[in-house]
């Protein structure tokens, strides 16, 4: 007999997650997505869909069944990463093709980031929103209200958004149930990442959607949490920059992350360098040739 939580994270599976809060897991497990991507269908009757995921069959086949009957009128994305917004192009077509093509579907968001005008090969260029996503955004949807809440820092352009009606923020990947989000620059920001988390203080939230896992209830000590964890890293960081002058990041990667297994210092290297040009964007550190110095 399986466990309640294995059951949970079936692929195409829906889980009732609140009243007006539905979710459909993608069959896209990794190391980096966890037990894959967590689709949200908020409503009921005229609903919206919350990051579409990754483009694949199986799940809009899955989309299109848990829908059945319903009148989807909104698509969100919480950014463009290839596990969140790639399945939007063919989730509107399917919806317009067999149900009522009359029926205009909302697209909000952002569009793909670019870096120094160029694409980021992280990012889905297939998204087009209808509505760009602006921070205090507000969205009717027939009774429910949904608010834009801008939080760069894992993606520059990364929305999460918050369900009024039942307190709830959607939080894409900015944060995760479970494990630490990647902050991987030049797209990813540290500075941004730990100024919008301290953004959702703001907020009166009772719990967080996450993209990847399940429901968090106790989102205030999450938040805390998270801040605290990245502010110890940094430490680290300081630490290892000033007793190991003029090192590359492959090199500071062994001190800084000397808690995590090796297999994993790959990925670390991407934070790590977030971390370090959090402090660069402070004044506090410098480099040279890629070889770092506290300043
Ligand atoms: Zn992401």
């Amino acid at each position: 007999m399986p466990s309640k939580k294995s059951l949970e994270f079936i692929p195409g599976k829906v889980v009732q997650c609140t009243e007006h809060l539905r979710r459909v897991l993608a069959p896209n497990p990794s190391m980096m997505t966890g037990p894959g991507t967590n689709t949200y269908l908020i409503g009921n009757g005229d609903i919206a869909i919350l990051d579409p995921g990754p483009k694949n069959k199986e799940h809009l086949k899955a989309l299109l069944k848990a829908t059945e009957g319903e009148t989807v009128r909104w698509i969100f994305c919480t950014h463009t990463h290839n596990d969140h917004s790639p399945g939007t192009v063919p989730l509107v077509e399917a919806l317009q093709n067999e149900r009522d093509p009359q029926i205009p579907i909302e697209i909000i968001g952002l569009p793909a980031a670019l870096h120094n005008g160029s694409p980021l090969s992280s990012h889905d260029r297939s998204f087009e929103p209808t509505h760009p996503a602006n921070h205090g955004d507000i969205f009717d949807l027939n009774g429910l209200t949904i608010e834009a809440v801008c939080t760069p820092g894992h993606a520059s352009n990364h929305v999460c958004f918050y369900l009024h009606e039942e307190k709830i923020l959607l939080t894409g990947d900015h944060i995760m149930d479970g494990s630490t989000v990647v902050i991987a620059p030049p797209d990813g920001d540290m500075k941004a990442y730990i100024e919008s988390l301290e953004l959702l203080n703001t907020y009166d939230i009772k719990h967080l959607a996450p993209a990847h896992g399940n429901l968090i209830d106790t989102p205030k000590e999450i938040v805390a949490a998270t801040i605290a964890h990245r502010l110890k890293r940094e430490d680290k960081v300081i630490v290892a920059v000033k007793t190991l002058p003029d090192s590359t990041i492959k090199e500071l990667v062994t001190t800084v992350y000397d808690d995590t297994p090796t297999f994993l210092h790959p990925v670390a290297e991407f934070s790590l360098l977030a971390h370090i040009l959090k402090l660069k964007a402070e004044g506090k550190a410098g480099e040279t040739n890629e070889r770092w110095r506290w300043l």
